[in-house]
């Protein structure tokens, strides 16, 4: 400041700098950032990032963002984005109906953190919440589909079709490897199933219904109501498929099926849809979550996520993930499926819906819209136009001038599904007026606005063959909270057990659980956001338009790639994009034979899973004893699969927590022969503004906008997974679904199809990640990772004295994320890893990653956005487990009977009148004095994982179960 200015107590511009968002996002101040620098030893933020990162990959330049701007600016840019969005109505359907979300869900499970922050339940105890919410989803899929199982959830619906395709082929007894998909399926799920089934080798032919009577196929894929409204009869097709050894699979729709025989009474023997009109708003296509369904015998290799029914160490029922081992992550290169993320927030959402309506009211809502739809039917006849019979909410009309009928139609501000020259259709949906039928009826010149003689004299159109009269949702959860009270308890009491980042850091090495800042999340729940139909004319989206290219460009310039598609759903989605972009590169160029994927052995397993998706091969390579990969390993592959190499897949920094010094010298070997290089990208919050793949050598990444940029975890999605590439894969990026929604022709040789529902995958959430990189800007981006890896670093720091971490990097320092190695300790104690994870809910924490990517160790990764208090917490609570374990080597505490193998501590063990342990019940619930002023109760013990995948159990648990709990 110059001697010569007046005197004032601060600049403007020093008082402005306050405001700044990035202040906020960052959890240490500038004090406790020098406090943890001295104890790391280094004398700067950049001083330390220079002695991590390896000079040949660090980026001379800053990026080339603009500047931070505050939360208000932000928002008002975000704004006016949004104004470009123009909300028709929208009668488009094709999976994608009106609904209305109730103010009660959107308020306390889709604005409130201790739903949207919450992380995938694999530490079951402080999941049970989110689990039952998750159980009740299943129970619904389960019922209304007639099936014996469901699971929670899958990414959407067309991505499920294609999973009942691949189920279907292991499940059935046929030889055939043809795969039949009805004329009456959505589009989008075609599209999938194509992208799906070409590198499997499936051969898939569409035709109508009466083909599949008679082709030899292992699997059919059905539409019951069909995208074009009609509901068919299958049981005969059914019957002639099964006699076959074929395998049928239903696409369907919940709200349609509250009035429809059941898939699962007809023959279906797996069930997949969209959840979406269950409470969901439209999202410009997603998120929503979609279901599978199917026979019990089926569950053990069913993909997705699958909730359970165990008991805990007191004998009383708890919720658990049951049968992981069918999962990537177990799996690995032999999975059949790479779903990781799933869609939990809005499985959660969609059976809130169902526990607020009820069987009765789901039932009125669906009357309410197929009588609408009947009396649209009704006047259209009347005035000649040739409608659909047999349809539950969509009208397929025929024999029109389309272009003039949608002329009028954009005229009315209203979009109806365009099909050909002389048809469309048009779905109506629960938040459809008896206004909106007058002017959808007008629009043909039809009357409808004497519209209760018109309900006088129209029959229903469902067919009387087809009426359901099976019973659904008897279970109490969805007969008891339909009063506004009684759903908000009934939400609040489930959050309450959960713990997620409203209350707790979670240190989740590998899954980046920072800040989800409200300001982010704000705009998704715009009308402008929300109510836009994926299928909407382009021009009607020109706000998300903007959004999405400029979000692209900021994903561009993070990343040092040329381009990106923002159509991935999930990470692994986005894993499965960029490796079906490698493959299509080589074909391209002739390259046929290359089918080899090298992936370290450290890897996540979704990459495994995903290579062995894209018909890979995948060959696992060596890590060394420091933890990095083995470069002569690889270079030892990579010549002797020279001919066959296509790809390496690596993480970086590595899931060891490490830079390792070579990876430049590793693309340089996979492209000498030939391969392509894939960096999996879900650690780039250790190189955001510091370095970028797409400059060292790699060729294409995925990000995980749910980790690096601030897209919550929801419990376990959604998520969104670009993929980005160098120019040179560009062209080879999933394709959108063609503009009029219809694409019928396969996709031409060397092009990538879709591999989600919906052109912009999960769209509606984009808003939270361009908030971030706009609030942050350039220089907030960087210091947003030199945080994170201060973070870490004083973490493994601090506890150095007590657990040692196992692989550091240059100068002893390890990345954003450390692995405390506890393997010695199980050895000289017999205390697991787990026993700590367990023993940490005591103190009211998520536990840190366990046993990934090393079986017996805790990945600490505190990201940017943890304060130095809550850093010092979380070690305060470590080295008091420590002392414990300590405790148990000399002898003070007893090797079985102590508070680390009899955790998670429940109030009603602690307060029983007897106790019977060999230590303290203060030591159990009380281990560090903090705790008084706040505590944590787990609602279960200890969750037993054996007897949960012994006895698979997954519905809704009977309200006996707990009778001999009330009566004790
Ligand atoms: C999280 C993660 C993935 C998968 O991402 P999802 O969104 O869960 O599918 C892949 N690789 C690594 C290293 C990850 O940490």
């Amino acid at each position: 400041m110059s001697q010569t200015s007046p005197a004032r107590a601060s600049s403007l511009r020093d008082l402005e700098h306050h405001d700044a968002f990035i202040e906020r996002h960052i959890g240490p101040n500038d004090a406790e950032i020098a406090h943890m620098l001295r104890a790391v030893g280094h004398d700067s933020l950049e001083a330390l990032t220079d002695a991590i990162v390896p000079a040949s990959i660090k980026s001379a330049q800053p990026l080339a963002l603009p500047a931070p701007v505050t939360e208000v600016e932000a928002l008002a840019k975000i704004r006016a984005i949004a104004g470009k969005n123009q909300v028709f109505r929208s009668f488009i359907g094709q999976g994608y109906y009106g609904t209305h979300t109730p103010n009660v869900i959107l308020r306390n499970i889709l604005e409130n953190p201790a739903w949207y922050t919450a992380y995938t339940p694999y530490q079951a105890e402080i999941s049970q919440g989110r689990m039952e919410a998750l159980i009740n989803f299943q129970t619904l899929c389960a019922d209304l589909t007639g099936m014996e199982i469901a699971n929670a959830s899958l990414l959407d619906e067309a991505t499920a079709a294609a999973e009942a395709m691949t189920l279907a082929k292991r499940s059935c007894k046929s030889k055939s490897n043809t795969f039949f998909v009805s004329g009456g399926v959505h589009p989008q799920s075609l599209e999938v199933i194509r992208t799906r089934a070409e590198p499997l080798g499936i051969e898939v032919v569409v035709g109508d219904d009466v083909d599949a009577m008679t082709l030899d196929a292992f699997g059919v894929l059905l539409q019951y109501p069909n995208t074009f409204g009609q509901v068919n009869d299958y049981q005969a097709l059914s019957d002639a498929v099964h006699a076959r050894g074929g395998v049928v699979a239903v696409a369907t729709d919940l709200l349609a099926l509250t009035l429809l025989k059941a898939p699962g009474t007809w023959g279906a023997d797996i069930v997949v849809g969209n959840s979406q009109r269950f409470g969901v708003p439209f999202g410009f296509g997603g998120p929503h979550a979609a279901f599978m369904a199917c026979r019990d015998a089926y569950k053990r290799s069913m993909p997705g996520r699958l909730i359970g029914v165990s008991v805990d160490a007191e004998g009383k029922p708890a919720y658990r993930l049951t049968l992981q081992t069918r999962e990537q992550h177990i799996r690995r290169e032999k999975a059949t499926s790479n779903i990781c993320t799933a869609q939990v927030l809005l499985a959660v959402m969609a059976s809130m819906y169902a526990v607020y309506h009820g069987p009765e009211g789901l039932t009125r809502i669906a009357r309410r819209t197929h009588r609408l739809a009947a009396i649209l039917a009704g006047a259209l006849r009347k005035a000649g136009v040739t409608v659909g019979t047999d349809f539950f909410d969509t009208l397929h009309v025929v024999g029109v001038d389309a272009a003039a009928i949608h002329g009028k139609a954009r005229a009315a501000r209203i979009n109806l599904r365009a099909i050909d020259a002389s048809s469309l259709s048009i779905s109506l949906d629960e938040t459809t007026t008896r206004e909106d039928v007058l002017a959808l009826a007008s629009l043909f010149g039809a009357d409808a606005r004497d519209i209760d003689t018109l309900d006088g004299a129209t029959a229903d159109a469902l067919p009387a063959g087809l009426l359901r009269d099976t019973p659904f949702l008897a279970h109490p959860v969805f007969n008891t909270h339909h009063s506004e009270h009684e759903l908000l308890r009934y939400m609040r009491a489930l959050a309450d057990k959960d713990l997620a980042m409203d209350r707790t850091m979670i240190p989740l090495g590998s899954c980046t659980m920072k800040l989800n800042a409200t300001a982010e999340m704000i705009p998704v729940t715009w009308p402008q956001f929300g109510n836009l139909h994926p299928l909407a004319p382009a021009d009607q989206a020109l706000g998300y338009k903007e959004l999405i290219d400029g979000l692209e460009a900021m994903l561009v310039e993070c990343t040092g790639y040329d381009a990106v598609s923002l159509q991935p759903n999930s990470g692994a989605q986005g894993e499965y994009a960029g490796l079906l972009a490698i493959r299509a590169y080589h074909r391209s160029r002739g390259d046929d034979k290359r089918d080899i994927c090298l992936i370290p052995e450290s890897a996540h397993g979704t990459n495994p899973a995903s290579a062995q998706m894209c018909g890979m091969t995948v060959v696992v390579t060596k890590t060394d004893a420091n933890g990095n990969v083995d470069i002569d390993d690889i270079r030892r592959n990579a010549e002797k699969y020279s001919d066959r190499l296509a790809a390496i897949m690596m993480t970086y920094p590595s899931t060891h927590g490490v830079f390792e010094e070579d990876v430049v010298e590793i693309c340089d070997i996979v492209h000498q022969h030939g391969g392509q290089v894939y960096t999996d990208g879900a650690n780039m919050n250790a190189l955001v503004g510091v370095a970028k793949p797409g400059k060292w050598g790699s060729d294409v990444s995925h990000l995980n906008l749910h980790k690096t940029f601030c897209i919550p975890h929801g419990g376990g999605g959604p998520g969104v997974g670009p993929c980005a590439v160098k120019e040179h894969l560009a062209p080879f990026l999933p394709r959108a679904l063609a503009a009029d929604g219809l694409r019928t022709q396969g996709v031409g040789k060397g092009e990538v199809g879709m591999v989600s529902a919906a052109s912009f995958g999960s769209a509606s959430i984009l808003p939270i990640s361009w908030m971030y990189v706009t609030m942050m800007g350039a220089s907030g981006l960087r210091r947003a990772t030199q945080v994170a890896l201060l973070n870490a670093n004083y973490i493994a720091t601090r506890l150095a004295p007590h657990f040692e971490t196992l692989y550091t990097g240059r100068n002893g320092l390890v990345a954003h994320e450390c692995i405390l190695d506890l393997r010695p300790l199980k050895d000289a104690t017999g205390i697991s890893a787990e026993d700590v994870a367990k023993r940490l809910i005591d103190f009211g924490f998520h536990a840190p990653t366990l046993s990934f990517p090393v079986a017996g160790t805790l990945m600490v990764e505190p990201t940017e956005s943890e304060s130095l208090h809550e850093l010092d917490r979380f070690c305060d609570a470590m080295i008091q487990i420590r002392d414990e374990i300590r405790a148990i080597e000399n002898g003070t505490l007893d090797r079985e009977d102590n508070p680390l193998k009899h955790a998670p501590h429940t109030a009603t063990a602690v307060s029983a009148s007897e106790w019977t342990h060999a230590y303290p019940r203060e030591l159990a619930a009380f281990p560090l004095a903090t705790l008084r002023q706040q505590k944590y109760w787990p609602p279960v013990a200890r969750v037993d994982n054996v007897y949960g995948d012994k006895n698979v159990m997954c519905a809704c648990i009977p309200v006996d179960a707990y009778k001999d709990e009330v009566e004790a």
